[in-house]
């Protein structure tokens, strides 16, 4: 495990996905998105994804430098077909095509379906945040066999269908909802798999519905089932994710999916809402921050330093990843020289562009 200087690891990326056969401005925002999601410390969903879109790629799976087809809003609500495009290029586009109809009616829902994974969700909380709007988004994830529990069962019935939410103050994102709807999300088995380390409690069931720490069988042969957070009613939002981003949103859930070799596809339900419907921004930012301060006053327990708002551990791991590097594994560079080496980059072109931060 190395710590790599921030601008390598997105240079390192970048011309991985250069090598993929994506074009500058797209290897561009899929690197910038990958290094954001390591800096704010989900390394689940930073560059140790290109191993998995390599093989997408090579599978047909996942198109490189797609052209999503926008269809004309519906009153305030927009369809885009990502036609299997790099869902972080792809998102960004439909967030722009959706967000025509705000000033008309203050209010856009986006229904972006059959899209390439659109990684760290939060991205796009802060993208609207950044234009002023409040939004909440709902992903489902379908493609493969599906690797949450649902509450009660011993085998598995949905994914780790991410939600998303953020309020916008002076254009961040205040506070930031970024969560998987299983304890975690699967990325972060596949970490722990890597680093030879134990999940938390609470994370994996076995085949027979039996908790274990063991990530290997899970993130190697897919053997037993993530846990829902929260039991019943982690379980039951996780449902209606599907429902929405899948049965609503988009033409499948995973219950009627073909199973792709390496599919993960994602169809992203978005809400995005401007404030001014409701009163002034200042007003309602105003509000927020009243809120928030009051969280900040709660007195913390016992062995907890201090109580945080959703969002400021990203904050946190941002501002220590930038001056510190962000921590790499070395299976991980390995899986991602390996799979750029499918592509005709030697390992000479790869692995030299990491910098390693000294501590
Ligand atoms: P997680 O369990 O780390 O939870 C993250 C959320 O909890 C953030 O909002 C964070 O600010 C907040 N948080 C963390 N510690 C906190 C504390 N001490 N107090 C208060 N709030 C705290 O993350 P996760 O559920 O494992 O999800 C990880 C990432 O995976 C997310 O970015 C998600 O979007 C992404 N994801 C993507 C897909 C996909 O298919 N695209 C699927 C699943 C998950």
């Amino acid at each position: 495990m190395s710590n790599y200087s921030s601008q390598s690891v997105k240079d390192f990326a970048k011309t991985v996905l250069k090598g993929f056969g994506c074009a500058e401005s797209e290897a561009e925002t899929v690197a910038s998105h990958l290094v954001d999601a390591n800096l704010t410390g989900h390394d689940s969903h930073g560059i140790g994804m290109l191993p998995l879109y390599g093989e997408q790629i090579l599978d047909g799976n996942l198109v490189p430098n797609q052209t999503p087809l926008l269809h004309e809003p519906v009153g305030a609500i927009s369809v885009v077909d990502a036609r299997r495009g790099f869902g972080h290029r792809m998102a960004l586009e439909a967030l722009d095509h959706a967000m025509k109809c705000v000033p008309e009616h203050k209010v856009a829902i986006l229904a972006l379906r059959d899209s390439g994974h659109v990684s760290r969700v939060g991205t796009y909380s802060e993208y609207c945040a950044a234009r002023g709007y409040v939004s909440l988004h709902m992903v489902n994830v379908v493609g493969h066999a599906p690797i949450v529990a649902p509450f009660g069962a011993r085998e598995s019935g949905f994914s780790t269908n991410p939600i998303s939410m953020a309020m916008p103050v002076e254009g961040q994102a205040r506070p930031l909802l970024d969560i998987a709807t299983s304890t975690v999300a699967f990325g972060k088995v596949r970490v722990a798999s890597n680093k030879g380390e134990k999940v938390p409690p609470g994370c994996l069931v076995d085949e027979q519905g039996l908790e274990t720490l063991d990530p290997d069988p899970m993130a190697q042969s897919r053997i037993g089932a993530l846990s829902a957070f929260g039991a019943h009613k982690g379980s039951g939002l996780g449902i209606f994710v599907e429902l929405l981003a899948g049965a609503l949103a988009s033409t499948d859930t995973v219950a009627t999916m073909e199973h792709l070799p390496h599919g993960v596809i994602n169809n992203m339900f978005s809400i995005i809402i401007d404030p001014t419907a409701f009163d002034s921004r200042e007003a309602v930012e105003r509000r927020t921050m009243d809120f928030y301060d009051f969280i900040k006053t709660r007195q913390p327990a016992v062995g907890t330093e201090s109580v945080l708002l959703p969002g400021e551990t990203e904050q946190g791991n941002r501002q220590e990843r930038s001056e510190h590097g962000i921590p790499v594994d070395d299976e991980t560079v390995r899986q991602i020289v390996e799979i750029a080496s499918r592509f005709s980059l030697s390992s000479e072109e790869t692995a030299p562009l990491l910098i390693p931060v000294k501590r």
